[in-house]
């Protein structure tokens, strides 16, 4: 699939439910009102779009969320998406998850073909962590990865960097998943969602918790020689080498950084609406089109609409007084 500005689009990420079982600060708010199941599409119909996306060219398919390993049955899902694995469709099956249910889930992942995964972890403390995700509890993460690692799973932490909260400890991150043996891949954290604060205002720490990227290169650059690598993986991150540990380490800074040229992605929600951009409301209702027929000839042509209609780029900004961009939260499109 090929957008109207010549970009090729072979990644598609799945947001498989907007449950999740922590409530990070800068994702959702403590009491998230959640969608109605019967809005949500089942898995047999996530399998069915998804197919269609993969008979389409899409060469990779991330599960995400909310956190997709609390979704009911989605290891149905999981294997059944490995059928395309097998027969060479797809290049890579995987998932971004919070990893508090690793320990039950990462042997069968590994069997259903996925290779890697994204893991996001944004402190080593857990007293932060409980600030952090509110609901979520370290240990239980920790040896999540572990079980991880055994079933022989690739793991990449994805650290969203929070100034005054763990941006003391970013370089701690980089010798821990050195140590571990995982890549890193720390996040600009991005204006989505309007979260209310304890008293009812907006959310307005948010903005004050953004730190530059450029700034933790910095800072990262007194203990560890980075040297920018040429490596590229189509998205939005830069990537480094520690000349010491022999590392990768990614920087996703889509506020300080426009990365929009090289986008090859597009996002599914759970309720079947396709957004041809994190950053913008431009999306596609799939879901009725998929209910309307059962021939996949409509949903074909809705895809190739939606496809013609990917913008440009994001809207973004930071800094005092910048709105929300889009008034979704990361959990509706799963980052
Ligand atoms: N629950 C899974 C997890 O946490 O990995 C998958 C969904 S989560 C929405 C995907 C990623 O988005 C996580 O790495 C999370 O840290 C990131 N994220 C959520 N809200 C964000 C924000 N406002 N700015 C930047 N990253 C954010
Ligand atoms: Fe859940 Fe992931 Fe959002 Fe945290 S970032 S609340 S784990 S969906």
């Amino acid at each position: 699939m090929r957008d109207p500005f010549g970009r090729t689009v072979d990644y598609l990420r799945v947001s498989v439910t907007d449950r999740c079982d922590f409530r990070c600060v800068y994702c959702m708010s403590e009491d998230m009102t959640f969608l109605p199941k019967q809005d949500l599409l089942t898995l047999e119909e996530m399998d069915r779009l998804c197919s269609a996306f993969v008979d389409k060219g899409v060469r990779k398919l991330r599960l995400t969320g909310g956190e997709p390993l609390v979704r009911k049955n989605i290891m149905w899902l999981i294997e059944r998406l490995g059928r395309h694995l097998e027969t060479g469709a797809l290049d890579e099956l995987t998932l971004t998850t919070n990893g508090s249910q690793l320990s039950r889930f990462a042997p069968n992942l590994a069997r259903a073909g996925v290779r890697r995964i994204n893991v996001s972890l944004d402190t080593l403390k857990p007293q932060k962590f409980a600030d952090i995700t509110r609901w979520g509890r370290l240990p239980q993460v920790l040896e999540g990865l572990q079980a991880a690692k055994s079933a022989g799973l690739a793991i990449k932490i994805n650290t969203v960097a929070l100034k005054g909260i763990n941006d003391d400890e970013l370089e701690t991150m980089v010798a821990w998943c050195a140590d571990e043996g995982f890549d890193l891949t720390f996040i600009e954290v991005m204006p989505m969602g309007t979260i209310m604060d304890d008293s009812g205002a907006d959310d307005s720490g948010r903005a004050g918790q953004f730190i530059s990227l450029e700034t933790v290169r910095e800072q990262l650059s007194a203990r560890w020689t980075l040297a920018e690598t040429s490596f590229r993986s189509a998205g939005p991150a830069r990537y480094f080498s520690v000349g010491e540990t022999g590392q990768r380490l990614g920087f996703i800074t889509p506020l300080s950084h426009n990365f929009c040229e090289l986008c090859n992605r597009v996002r599914l929600t759970c309720t079947g609406m396709l957004y041809m951009c994190l950053g913008q409301d431009d999306s596609a209702d799939l879901r009725a089109v998929l209910r309307e027929s059962e021939s996949d000839k409509p949903l074909s042509d809705a895809i190739d609409r939606a496809i013609a209609l990917k913008p440009k780029g994001h809207d973004f900004q930071v800094g005092p007084g910048a709105a929300a961009a889009v008034s979704r939260h990361m959990s509706v499109t799963g980052g």
